[in-house]
């Protein structure tokens, strides 16, 4: 029977990354199982504090809202318009509970 790991009381605390600088908010793995959520507010069990919430939605802009700009600039000039446009942009949900990120839906 062979160990080759090291022993779990013996992790390295330099491996963790530890960043607090303010205004950034620190990227977050995904999570292993992401809960079935919609392109808006969605109701679920935080994976992380097992709290039945509704989650809270950020919308990201996506490289396809770029693309989406680039055509309507095209099209009519109208550049800005897709960055108004929901549809063309990601949505990131967040528990409003213990505010960790719980996924994405994307488009
Ligand atoms: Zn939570």
């Amino acid at each position: 029977m062979q160990h080759d790991e090291a022993p779990l009381h013996s992790m390295n605390s330099s491996h963790m990354i530890l960043k607090n600088t303010t205004g950034m908010s620190v990227p977050v793995p995904h999570p292993t199982h992401v809960p079935l959520l919609g392109p808006s507010n969605t109701l679920t069990v935080c994976q992380f504090c097992q709290a039945s919430v509704k989650t809270s939605v950020k919308y990201s802009v996506t490289s396809r809202t770029h693309m989406a700009a680039a055509l309507w600039s095209i099209v009519c000039c109208l550049c800005c318009v897709p960055y108004c446009i929901d549809s063309a942009k990601n949505s990131d949900h967040y528990c409003p509970n213990c505010a960790r990120y719980m996924g994405s839906y994307e488009k």
